[in-house]
């Protein structure tokens, strides 16, 4: 659902603002402007909250490295009754990091690991690749290498 602010003027989508009003008293800067890293990351976060791989779909650029893969997969664990959350972002230049908490259903997969990081790089707004860390210092590098 869309909204001008009643004060400012900027056009605002579920906290994130489609059209800036670009007025000097704008009351709206602590939202993230869409197509930016702050409001991907508030996407990705919303994406996985609602489980909504839709949404998350519309992040990714049209020739996103492992974008239909990690797609593939997350709707399969999804299935399988695994539960994955957002439990930290973090933002640099190159894209937003995120700390995910999986529980497992089945006892024996626990081993599997409960927290992963993935690093998705952002390109003109859109997710052009993810990777995925086992620590959070190497996936936080990556946003910030040239
Ligand atoms: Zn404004
Ligand atoms: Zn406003």
């Amino acid at each position: 659902m869309e909204l001008y602010c009643a004060d400012c003027g900027c056009l605002v989508e579920r906290g994130i603002r489609v059209t800036p009003c670009g007025t000097s008293d704008c009351c709206c800067l602590h939202l993230p402007v869409r197509g930016s890293i702050d409001a991907i990351a508030a996407e990705i976060q919303a994406a996985f909250a609602s489980k909504d791989l839709a949404r998350f779909g519309v992040l990714l650029a049209d020739d996103a490295r492992w974008g239909n893969d990690v797609i593939a997969t997350f709707e399969r664990l999804l299935g399988e009754g695994v539960e994955g959350a957002v439990i930290d972002t973090t933002t640099g230049p190159g894209g937003v990091m995120c700390q995910l908490r999986v529980d497992w259903p089945d006892p024996t997969d626990r081993s599997r690991g409960g927290v992963l990081y993935h690093a998705y790089l952002v390109r003109d707004g859109r997710i052009t690749e993810i990777r995925r860390y086992d620590d959070r210092a190497s996936a936080t590098e990556v946003l910030n290498a040239p």
